[in-house]
């Protein structure tokens, strides 16, 4: 269960896991620190290793107490160079370098897996290896082979990324190995599948149908990382449960100088449609190797709190560094001291939302109201999860309690900002609801007798979708009723 002695943070914090975070202990502490979500990079995993990590967070998750969501980010069409054995290839500022296409490398070639890099490339087009640290430009393509000059000096190591900005890709935006990692993460039931390299809806439809075809509704997160997105944000948002600010490929796709106005649009867009957004990549990457954070980087999370992007995102310094759990603790407490000491800014953000349908109407009339009676929390009785969101939408100062019959929306929630998530048992009535609402709350410390709450939920009670009572409560004031009915923390 949360645990009532924390610092209320309402920023959520993800970590990518890898070979410094997968041990049972370190991740526990990871949780500890404050980490709300992880991350599997589909990218480099394979399907039994990804399995036992799966299994190994919700064992965590369940000794610790706490919901953990589980995000499983699936490569989409990145380009990488193959993979070799032996010395990285070295590159010379001037010289040019041959590019073996859809067959093995000579000697002295660099190879890749993309197979149709000679049909869409053209000559006078840039090539970026490595997050645009060898830039190249295209002098020649025939069938078979590319050749570029190097624009700078440095290593290619294997299974590096090639991005190719200005090149209209061909390439599906669902590959097979999308296709078959979906069905994975389907079978392990994962909280929710990242796509990247996204460029219109109809990429984000593609994996939809994949989801529908087997019965899944896992929420899909768009990575806007290609010039495409950028453009095509709000009908990519639509067809999104969220959006991740993909900053490392984004960065490289479009001038760096950019991605902090693009970041902004993003999370503002987000907000306006109530979208969960993500900041990631880099936030403290000099963490990877130091127990301190530059303080360029501190500034970076404290901006994308006040931009108010619903969790931030850690990537090498939790999969592969040196101190992940202190990297944790650090996004954590940077987070803390900006939420709490940033009222000003954050009230502007509050009045910038739109009101345009009922749920977002009764959502929003709650938050008022809950900041008017000087409510303790908002508790939000929610189905799929959409009353927490929309509440959630509007910044509210008072956290947003959730309670669900489903684990998998229990989940999902952990990631969206303010929001903490309970699964209780189906209930028969709204008696029974107010019941378990006021033994859980008083049971971990969250409300004391006499707290006001200001609730949100739906008569009859089981309806998906029909957020339409609003009630102000006093804890311990319901008659008392003597139920069988508790929370219910097993999963389905
Ligand atoms: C990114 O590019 O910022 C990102 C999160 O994607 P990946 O780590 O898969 O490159």
């Amino acid at each position: 269960m949360t645990n009532p002695s924390q610092p209320l943070r309402q920023t959520k914090i993800i970590a990518t896991l890898g070979p410094a975070s997968s041990d049972p202990e370190v991740l526990s502490r990871m949780v500890e620190s404050g980490l709300d979500v992880i991350r599997i990079n589909a990218s480099h995993g394979a399907h039994e290793r990804d399995s036992a990590t799966i299994d190994m967070v919700r064992e965590v998750a369940k000794r610790v107490g706490k919901p953990l969501g589980i995000l499983y980010d699936l490569q989409g069409p990145k380009i990488r160079v193959s993979d070799f054995s032996g010395e990285p290839h070295s590159v010379q500022v001037g010289t040019e370098i041959a590019f073996a296409v859809n067959r093995p490398p000579e000697k002295g070639e660099i190879g890749s897996d993309y197979d149709l890099l000679d049909q869409d490339i053209q000559v006078g087009e840039p090539i970026l290896i490595d997050d645009g640290n060898i830039a190249l430009e295209t002098t020649h393509v025939s069938k078979g082979l590319v050749i570029a000059k190097a624009l700078n000096s440095g290593l290619i190591h294997p299974r590096k990324g090639i991005n190719l900005p200005s090149t209209k890709v061909s390439a599906p935006a669902i590959t097979d190995k999308d296709q078959e990692d979906a069905l994975f993460a389907i079978s392990k039931r994962i909280d929710f599948l990242a796509l990247s390299f996204v460029r219109k809806s109809a990429d984000i439809q593609k994996l939809l149908d994949i989801l529908d075809s087997e019965n899944s509704n896992i929420p899909v997160i768009s990575k806007i990382e290609k010039p495409a997105a950028v453009t095509n944000l709000t009908e990519i948002m639509h067809k999104s449960w969220g959006v991740m600010v993909a900053r490392g490929d984004l960065g490289v796709e479009i001038p760096p100088q950019q991605v902090p106005l693009i970041q902004k649009q993003i999370i503002s867009e987000g907000l306006r449609l109530g979208k969960p957004t993500i900041t990631a990549t880099q936030m403290l990457d000099s963490m990877t190797h130091n127990p301190r954070p530059t303080r360029a980087e501190a500034s970076d999370v404290a901006n994308a709190v006040l931009d108010g992007t619903d969790a931030v995102m850690l990537s090498s310094e939790t999969a592969i560094g040196q101190y992940p759990i202190e990297s944790v603790q650090m996004m954590s407490d940077v987070i803390s001291y900006t939420e709490n000491n940033s009222g000003r800014m954050t009230q502007r953000r509050r009045r910038e939302r739109s009101v345009d349908s009922t749920p977002e109407a009764i959502t929003d009339a709650a938050c008022q109201l809950a900041h008017h009676v000087e409510a303790h929390a908002l508790v939000a009785f929610t189905q799929s999860g959409s009353t927490a969101i929309l509440s959630s939408r509007r910044r509210p100062e008072r956290p947003i309690m959730a309670f669900t019959t489903h684990s998998d929306v229990r989940n999902r929630l952990s990631l969206v900002w303010g929001v903490r998530p309970y699964k209780i048992r189906p209930a028969r009535s709204t008696d029974e609801l107010i019941d378990v609402l006021d033994k859980t709350l008083q049971k971990d410390g969250l409300a004391h007798l006499g707290d006001k709450l200001v609730l949100l939920m739906g008569a009859p009670t089981y309806k998906m979708g029909k957020t339409n009572l609003m009630l102000v409560y006093r804890v311990g004031s319901w008659p008392g009723l003597e139920t069988t009915y508790t929370l219910d923390d097993e999963d389905e």
